[in-house]
This record gives C-alpha cells, structure tokens and sequence, in this order.
C-alpha cells in the first residue's frame, strides 16, 4: 500500500471549495484503487492567516512543505488584500524556492463543453502548453528613478540564462517525446527583441538535435494567438516565455470552454522538492460561498499530481470519471449547467466507483 503525503493549502476565496472537493474526489480514487492512500495534511495559510500574523505563510514555511510528496494548492487573492503581496507572499515562494521551473498547462475540450470555437470539437484542440516558470520577464528585475516626475522612467527587465532556458526547452522537448504527435512549438518574439529571444530560438535548435523523432516550429508570439483561435488542430505540445505562455494559457483555457476546467502543475522536473498542482483560476471572489466553483480544474491538476507520482492508471481513472460526468451534462454555471460544486463531485466519486 503506497502512502502519499500530500499538502494541501486551500488559501482563498474558492480555493477552500474546490480543494475540499479535490481531496474527497482523491480518496474515493484511492478507495476503489484499493493500493495507494493519501495523507492530507491541510495548511490554513492565505490572506486570513496574512490579516492576523502580518505574512501569508510562517517563516519555515517552506521547510514544512519540504517532507510533503506534492502540494496541492487552491488560489490566493482577496479584495482587501494586494494582490502583490497574496501572490508574492505565498505562491510564488513555493515555486521559487523549489525550484519548480516547468509550469505545464494541458488543455483540450471536454465531452459536452462548448467551446467559443465554432467548429471546435473534442479532439480539435488538445495542447500541453510548457511555461518557463522561474526567469524571463518575471524575474523580478527592474526599477523606477524620478518617481512622479515627467522624466520618470520604469524599467521591467526579462533575464534569460543558458541554463534556464536549456532546461525548459529539454523538458518541452522530451514532453512532446510522450505525446502521439511529437510535435512542439517554440514560441518568441525573436523578430523585435533580439536579445534573450534570439538566444531562444538557438537554443531550441541546439536541444532539437537531440530529439531527432520530435517534429517542431518556431512562431512569433503574436501570429501564435491566430494560429491558436484559427488553426487549433496544427498545434501539440508548446514552449514560452514566463510572460507569453501567461498570456496564451489564458487563452487556450477560453477557447476550451472556461477558466474553471484549466489546471496547471509547477514542477521541479528533478524532483529535489514537492512539485505544486493547482487550477489556473484564482480566488474568484464574485462566486466565493455559492457552493458553484466548477471543482473540475482541481479535478484534472489532481490527475497532473497522480502522474507525476506515477500513479498513471489512477490519473486516467479519475480523468475517464470528470469525462463522463461532463458528457452526462453534469456541469456547473460557468459552463452552461445547473448542477452546483457538490453535485458535480458526487457525480464524479460515483463515476469513479463504477468505472
Ligand atoms: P478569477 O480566476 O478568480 O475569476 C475570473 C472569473 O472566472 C470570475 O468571474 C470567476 O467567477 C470565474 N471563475 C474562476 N474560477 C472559476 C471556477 N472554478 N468556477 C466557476 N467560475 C470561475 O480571476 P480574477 O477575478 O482576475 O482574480 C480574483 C483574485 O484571484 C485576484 O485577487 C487575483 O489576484 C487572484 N488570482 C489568483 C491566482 C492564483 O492563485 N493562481 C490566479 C489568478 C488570479
Ligand atoms: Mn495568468
């Protein structure tokens, strides 16, 4: 019997909604696996605990997470809280300090979701879209001089390092390895920064020579967004910047149907540290309490968590289970139905019962 440790850190908003929902979905999961259990612990940091200790987590937080076998996180952000300090107070630590530079977000359309595409159906549109997590244009670089002043001058600077970029673009490569198409595009905007996105584009034509079965591209940033919305079954498996792939995960999540079904996970791909599997969507305070949250993003970055702890079998189970339900039309508002975040769960621990 394999016994994972998983923390779990609801945070905000709808956070505490959809990771309840996740974790109960997970020992269902185990239950009918019958070999594997979870050990949940819950971590009650977020703005709440920031209102009352001045800090998002305890200094040690991250020695705490350390023993963990992954994080299981919900969103940060509350009205009355900086969005700055929720996310650079708790998230963004995690990723930083555990080194978890790869940020996957796998996207496609599930069965009985519409998406904004008019032709689009299942199988039209099934990416992994790789975003650079830890340098780029979020590295944090940069300054104000003259503050006020008409000759006031910001400046946001994106570091790239051989490093980091060699190890995303192996990473994205070897993704593309597994996927049946062994397609991947590399995305810059090597045409006007001639910089770090020139060394991009070497860099992938470096790695790409030792991926000889792997098929792949570059794209302009900019002609990537039409391609996306026009062209969306020539795409596979992708590679951007921290700041592109920001920008075109929003966008693939929209064209799949919703932001309440886009999961993401941060992974250290050298596993030295717990990796983090969390929905894209934040704390979405204008449903907070409703009992409405769509719990499927939580579902499917709790598959992400099953893969990357091996548990391949059960990730399909779980994802086969969220497939049927959705199919069934058991869906909550953002996506066009009636049914509320209990009600989809169940729906789901029952689908897994029977699958
Ligand atoms: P949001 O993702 O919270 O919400 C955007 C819209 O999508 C809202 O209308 C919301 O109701 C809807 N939505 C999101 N998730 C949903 C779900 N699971 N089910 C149904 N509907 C859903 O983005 P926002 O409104 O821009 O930000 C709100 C707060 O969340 C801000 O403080 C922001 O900084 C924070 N945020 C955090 C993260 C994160 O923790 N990773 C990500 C994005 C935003
Ligand atoms: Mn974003």
């Amino acid at each position: 019997m394999k016994d994972y440790a998983i923390a779990a850190i609801p945070a905000d908003g709808i956070g505490p909604e959809v990771i309840t929902a996740g974790v109960e979905v997970l020992h269902a999961l185990a239950q009918r696996q019958g070999d594997m259990r979870f050990s949940v612990h819950t971590f009650e940091w977020g703005s709440d605990y920031y209102k009352t200790h001045g800090v998002m987590m305890p200094e040690d937080g991250l020695e705490q997470l350390k023993a963990f076998d992954a994080i299981y996180f919900g969103a940060v952000g509350a009205p009355d809280v900086p969005d700055h300090i929720t996310l650079w107070g708790l998230r963004l630590p995690i990723c930083q300090g555990f080194d978890q530079y790869a940020n996957v977000r796998p996207t496609k359309i599930l069965p009985g979701i519409q998406s904004p595409l008019r032709k689009a159906v299942p199988g039209t549109l099934d990416w992994v879209i790789v975003r650079e997590n830890s340098e780029g244009e979020y590295s944090g670089h940069g300054g104000r001089a003259h503050r006020g002043l008409p000759e006031e001058v910001g400046t946001e600077v994106a570091i790239f390092t051989r490093t980091g970029v060699t190890r995303i673009m192996r990473y994205a490569f070897r993704l593309a390895q597994t996927r049946p198409r062994k397609l991947l595009t590399v995305v810059t905007k090597s045409n006007a920064q001639r910089h770090g996105m020139v060394m991009w584009d070497e860099i992938a034509a470096e790695v790409a020579r030792e991926f000889p079965d792997v098929t792949w591209d570059k794209m302009l940033v900019d002609a990537m967004t039409v391609r996306m919305t026009l062209h969306p079954e020539s795409l596979d498996t992708i590679v951007a910047t921290n700041l592109h792939a920001d920008i075109l995960s929003d966008l693939a999540g929209a064209l799949a149907g919703s932001l309440g079904v886009a999961p993401t996970a941060n992974i250290d791909p050298e596993r030295r540290f717990p990796s983090m599997f969390e929905p894209i969507h934040g704390s979405a305070f204008d449903i907070t309490g409703k009992g409405i949250a769509n719990p499927v993003a939580s579902f499917w970055t709790a598959a992400q968590m099953l893969e990357h702890l091996g548990e391949g079998e059960a990730a399909i189970r779980l994802m086969t289970a969220v497939e049927r339900v959705c199919a069934e039309g058991i869906m909550t508002p953002d996506v066009g139905g009636t049914a509320n975040t209990r009600e989809v769960t169940q729906a789901v621990i029952r689908a897994i019962a029977e699958g």
